[in-house]
């Protein structure tokens, strides 16, 4: 019986795998500039914090939710994502009391939706994200969208556009959740099934329905802006006069509510623009009450989490792992019994020095050595047999270009390295 991968999963291997670790180290990298620190979290949880965190009203954990009675009878989840997953854990770890606030967090790992799998949407997919907890102040929102552009921005994606919107403060959205009703009420015959749903949970999330006719309607319904307060309008201006300063590509998007239940004040999403296709990479924004609602002080947070899937996707439409180098440095080409017995000797030597190498662990024929060697992905190759021994030299091969030279054995350290850390600054530049 052939077992089968679980619908919704996939398999990185390989280049594949260097990618999303060259995607997390970039982001990783640029949350360190802004001074995060990396946090590893469970993937299980108990499902309930997912039903108080990330909310009840929001799609994810209605619909999406992967729960399990586990052998102790507990109902844990895979986490769905991790803002909920974060805020437990510094809740549990009392870190608020610890440390100086704000918290700032990174992570990266496996999350889960059981969605409809289709191009760029899995069951199990990974995401990227940061958290900053315990301070509310607006600059922190805005800091929090500039790292993600500059993140985006050293990935090699030319215009990164940001959608920005404000949700406005719990008083807002109270009126204008009320007033939402009283315009969608006497529509919600002709709108779709789930716009039913939200309609009695979270009205606000009708504004982002996909079905075009209920958009439309959407798009006819009353402005949360109308109902912002003074308070709220500033944060919002704030954000688009950094934003403006800072030369960001941003547009204002009313629909923009986010799909989950915790947001408020500024929202955002970063989008690229592919052949004319906009595809959304990640999002975030402010959220207030979540630390409370699950048990913790009332701190505020902020935080944006990019799918690294959808980022890969992006990347690789644009061209930008054009750079990404999966080669191995060197293949040893042993020819006959006492070059083979000197080979794993020699194989540790140039690991030692840093030199990813592989050689044949039998005596094997020339034109399969180079077979082998092309496999490997290797860009040089040293090559010697009995003359090499007694000559102490060795046939230095360009795997790439073709070319050969011998060279003595006691220069081979500095000519790989003039070689390969050379070529290494290249591709970095
Ligand atoms: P969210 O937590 O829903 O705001 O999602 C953040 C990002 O995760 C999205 O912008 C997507 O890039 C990515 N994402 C969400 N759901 C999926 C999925 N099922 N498969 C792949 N990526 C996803």
């Amino acid at each position: 019986m052939e077992i089968q991968a679980v619908k919704g999963t996939h398999d990185l291997i390989g280049k594949d795998a260097l990618k999303m670790s060259y995607v997390e180290s970039v982001f990783s990298a640029v949350a360190t500039l802004y001074g995060y620190q990396e946090i590893r979290l469970p993937i299980i949880e108990h499902a309930s914090l997912f039903n108080h965190g990330t909310g009840e009203g929001s799609d994810v954990v209605r619909k999406e939710m992967y729960t399990f009675n586990d052998k102790g009878g507990r109902l844990l989840a895979l986490r769905p994502e991790f803002t909920a997953d974060v805020v437990r854990a510094i809740i549990s770890n009392k870190l608020y009391a610890k440390n100086d606030l704000p918290l700032r967090y990174f992570y990266h790992g496996p999350a889960f939706r059981y969605e409809r799998p289709q191009a760029g949407r899995y069951r199990e997919f990974n995401q990227f994200g940061i958290e900053a907890i315990g301070l509310n102040h607006p600059m922190l929102d805005v800091e929090v969208i500039l790292m993600a552009v500059q993140a985006f921005t050293m990935l090699g994606f030319e215009h990164p556009i940001v959608y920005l919107n404000s949700l406005g403060d719990e008083e807002t959205r109270k009126k204008y959740r009320e007033a939402l009703i009283s315009y969608f009420e006497p529509l919600l015959p002709n709108m779709c099934e789930d716009c039913h749903e939200r309609f009695k949970i979270n009205p606000l999330r009708m504004l982002d329905c996909k079905v075009p006719s209920d958009h439309e309607l959407a798009l006819k319904a009353p402005k949360l802006r109308d109902y912002l307060s003074e308070e709220s309008q500033k944060r919002l201006e704030l954000a688009r006069k950094v934003l403006e300063e800072e030369g960001i590509e941003y547009r204002i998007d009313e629909q923009l509510v986010r799909g989950l239940d915790y947001y408020g004040e500024v929202v955002f999403e970063i989008q690229v623009e592919n052949q004319g296709n906009r595809l959304a990479l990640g999002g975030g924004g402010h959220y207030g009450k979540m630390v409370k609602e699950l048990g913790g002080p009332d701190l505020a947070g902020v935080g944006f989490a990019i799918g690294l899937e959808r980022v890969m996707d992006a990347m690789e439409k644009e061209g930008l792992f054009a750079n990404l180098d999966d080669s191995l440095d060197l293949y040893l080409f042993p020819l006959g019994k006492e070059a083979l017995a000197k080979t794993p000797s020699l194989a540790l030597r140039m690991r030692a020095l840093g030199y990813s190498t592989l050689f044949p662990y039998e005596e094997t024929k020339l034109s399969t050595l180079f077979k082998k060697a092309e496999k490997a992905k290797a860009r040089y190759g040293l090559i010697y047999g009995e003359n090499e021994l007694k000559n102490g030299t060795v046939q230095l091969r360009d795997l790439k270009n073709q070319t050969q030279k011998e060279i003595a054995f006691a220069d081979l350290e500095e000519t790989l390295d003039h070689l390969l850390l050379d070529e290494e600054e290249s591709h970095e530049h």
